[in-house]
Order: C-alpha cells, then sequence, then structure tokens
C-alpha cells in the first residue's frame, strides 16, 4: 500500500471538495439536491462496479469523497448506509436481478437504501437479535423491532438483518433482506434526537411482513461473512465522516485564532490556544493513515485484515473528532456556543462516530480479545 496518496486520489479529493464548497449547507435542511447533484458527478457511486452504474472503485474512494463533503461542512450521512454498506452487499451478494434492480439506482442516486441491524434489547450484542423470518410457501414472513435506524422515511427501502425461524437461538446467523418503505406491516416512529441533521433515526416495527423469495439478499446460510462485507466499509466510512467533520471543526477554529485578538496578538499565538489545535491536526491525519490502510485491505480483499484495521480507524477517528470538535468549541470562546458559529452542535453530532456503528469500549473489546489475546469478562 502506497503511504503517499496517488495523483488521482489527490485530484478526486480536490474535485470533491471544490464542489462541496459550493453547495453550502445549512445543518438539518434538506440535503436531496446535493445527493443528486453529487450522483451526477459518479461520487455517490464511486465504489459500484461499472458493470451496474457505478465508477469501478472502492471503498478507499468512497471515504475520500465523504470525508472531504463533511471536511466542507455537507457530509451526507446516508453514504454511510446506502452505497456503502447496502451497495457492496448487494454487489458481492445479491442475484443478478437485485444487482440490475438496485446497483444502478443507488449509483445514480435516484434511490437509496437504510440499513437496520440495531435492537432495543440486543444493543451492542448483535448476536442476541431477534427480528425472525419464517417461510411461508415461497415467502417470508418477517416479525421484529429495531431502533435507531437512519434515514428509513427518505430511503426506498431498508436492509433488514435479521435470523431465520430455525437459527432463533445460538450464535447469530444472520440474514439480510430488503423491505420497502411501504410494506404491509412494516412501522417507523421518528426518534426524538438532539442532533441537527436531515437524516433522521427511527424505531422500526415488523409485524409479518410478507417478502417474496427474492427479497432475501445473499445466501440464508453464509452467515457473519455476507453481514462484515457490509459493516467493515461501514466503520471506514464512520471514520471518514468522523475525520471530516474533525477536519471542518478545527479549519474554523484555526481561521478563528488567526483573527480574533484580545491581548496585542492574535489568540492563535499563545501556544494554549495553538498546540491543542496542532494535536487535533496531528490526530486526525493518524487517523486518517490507518482510515486508508483499513479502506485498501478491505478493497484487496483481505476482509480479515480489514476487520481489524477499521476497528482501529473507526476508533482512532472518533476519538479526534471528538476531541477536534471539542478543542474548536473552545477556541471561540463565547462564540462557541453561539448558533451563528454554527459550532456547538457539532458536540452532539462528534460523539456519534464514538457511539456508532460500533462503540469506543466495542472496539477495545475486539483489540484485547481479537488481537491481544486477552480473555473475555462477558
Ligand atoms: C445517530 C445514530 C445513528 C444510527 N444509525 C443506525 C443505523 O442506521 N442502523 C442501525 O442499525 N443502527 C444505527 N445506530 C445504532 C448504533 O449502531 C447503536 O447505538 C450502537 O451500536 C450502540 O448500541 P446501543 O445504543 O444499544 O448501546 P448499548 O449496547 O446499550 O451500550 C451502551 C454502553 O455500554 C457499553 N457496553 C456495552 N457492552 C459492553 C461491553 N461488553 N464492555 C464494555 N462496554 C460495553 C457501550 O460501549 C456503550 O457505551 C445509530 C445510532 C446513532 C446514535
Amino acid at each position: 500500500m502506497p503511504l503517499i496518496e496517488s495523483n488521482e486520489h489527490k485530484a478526486l479529493r480536490e474535485a470533491v471538495a471544490s464542489f462541496a464548497r459550493n453547495h453550502p449547507h445549512t445543518p438539518g435542511t434538506d440535503n436531496r439536491r446535493f445527493w443528486q447533484d453529487a450522483a451526477k458527478l459518479g461520487y455517490i457511486g464511486v465504489n459500484l462496479p461499472e458493470a451496474y452504474g457505478g465508477g469501478g472503485g472502492g471503498i478507499a474512494e468512497l471515504s475520500l469523497v465523504l470525508e472531504e463533503m463533511g471536511a466542507a461542512g455537507n457530509p451526507l450521512l446516508m453514504m454511510i448506509v446506502s452505497p456503502a454498506i447496502c451497495g457492496t452487499v448487494i454487489s458481492r451478494f445479491g442475484t443478478e436481478a437485485q444487482k440490475r434492480e438496485w446497483l444502478p439506482a443507488l449509483a445514480d442516486g435516484s434511490r437509496l437504501m437504510a440499513f437496520g441491524i440495531t435492537e432495543p434489547d440486543a444493543g451492542s450484542n448483535s448476536h442476541r437479535i431477534t427480528t425472525t423470518a419464517r417461510r411461508d410457501g415461497a415467502d417470508w414472513l418477517l416479525t421484529g423491532r429495531k431502533v435507531f435506524v437512519s434515514g428509513v422515511d427518505i430511503a426506498d427501502a431498508t436492509l433488514v438483518v435479521g435470523r431465520t425461524a430455525d437459527a432463533r437461538t445460538g450464535r447469530l446467523k444472520p440474514c439480510l433482506f430488503i423491505v420497502p418503505r411501504d410494506a404491509e406491516g412494516f412501522r417507523r416512529r421518528p426518534i426524538d434526537m438532539e442532533l441537527q441533521a436531515v437524516e433522521k433515526q427511527f424505531e422500526l416495527a415488523f409485524d409479518d411482513v410478507r417478502l417474496p423469495a427474492d427479497a432475501l439478499v445473499g445466501d440464508e446460510d453464509a452467515g457473519l461473512l455476507q453481514l462484515f462485507a457490509g459493516l467493515n466499509p461501514e466503520r471506514v466510512m464512520t471514520a471518514a465522516f468522523a475525520i471530516g467533520m474533525g477536519r471542518h471543526a478545527l479549519a474554523r477554529a484555526v481561521a478563528y485564532a488567526r483573527e480574533r485578538t484580545v491581548w496585542s496578538a492574535p489568540i492563535g499565538s499563545h501556544q494554549a490556544i495553538a498546540h491543542p489545535l496542532a494535536q487535533a491536526h496531528i490526530d486526525l491525519e493518524l487517523a486518517r493513515l490507518m482510515t486508508q490502510k483499513a479502506a485498501h485491505l478491505y478493497d484487496a480483499g483481505d476482509d480479515t485484515g480489514a476487520g481489524e484495521a477499521a476497528n482501529m480507524a473507526k476508533y482512532a477517528a472518533a476519538e479526534a473528532c471528538v476531541k477536534a470538535v471539542d478543542q474548536a468549541v473552545h477556541t471561540l470562546g463565547g462564540n462557541g456556543l453561539t448558533r451563528e458559529f454554527g459550532l456547538a452542535s457539532l458536540i452532539t453530532a462528534a460523539r456519534v462516530s464514538r457511539i456508532a456503528p460500533v462503540s469506543r469500549e466495542m472496539i477495545l473489546n475486539y483489540v484485547s480479545h481479537q488481537t491481544l489475546g486477552l480473555p473475555k469478562s462477558y
């Protein structure tokens, strides 16, 4: 893996950055137009196969696009879900018909897909999920609940992680179903979140939702492999989302610190202000290096290596983002807490990457057990 970014990647970064800067965005307002314009330029489907309307790139390119959008203050949370998780899973495990139906539409921005795995009684312990699919003739009947699923209202369908009726207990043998937004028995309720984002989170209920046989993506017996085909890209993309947000906050703080003068020199000349900003920059750069490594391993087909690297990248990026945002807010003094300067709402937003899609503690558990071979407490 080259440690220096290729010229193609640099050019893609610059193009996305300039595109995103030309589409200034107020958090919480409709960003569909931005999504569609980005899709027209090939940014949303850059990772999807060319044969199905995508750009033929990988998670390396897609994560770079998301990072640059975030750095410009215009992140697209649904990129973590629609092209990265759903697009990847369908590309790798979908039938020819599913690929034809979904991939060109996900790439050109005309359709979106959400992703639901989290359940109220399972949380971080996915092995406890109980959303269950049982056969009824050629169809499936899906029953269960999900929580915190993002963008279900704006998505045409949700890729739902369930388990089959004969695999109700024991270790998780996940199976994935495409559930159309308006399927009968599929209900959603928005959760009142303290987040200023247009992508809302929902509690979902599936009450004997009837799905045709071809709603199942991949093999019902393929198990965790198919799921992690989607979850590793999700972690890499969340890392990119966090790095973008951290860079955005840091840039705002640096610009302010260069100008704001309350003694005889700008506040940025005081090391108490400058050094933490420099540290935030270093932490973000380091997190980006790990994110690039994880994306590279994933795109090279090393799912196991990518698993460890994606976890570490997500951890490093979330911690770097939380610290960068905190320091940025502090740098602006009272202005850091005004709506006008737009940084205070990032305090909440930055925490998302520490919790989702897998919490900081669960990553530390993963590294303790899988990498260091330490025993488990649970
Ligand atoms: C903004 C947002 C968007 C989201 N979008 C989606 C989405 O689109 N689709 C989806 O499926 N989900 C989504 N989620 C859900 C997210 O993935 C979960 O919130 C996350 O996995 C944590 O689960 P939980 O909230 O149930 O926390 P819990 O599992 O209840 O954990 C609570 C706390 O306990 C800690 N903890 C738990 N177990 C251990 C342990 N063994 N050792 C040490 N500490 C432990 C955790 O680290 C955490 O700090 C979203 C969440 C948010 C906040």
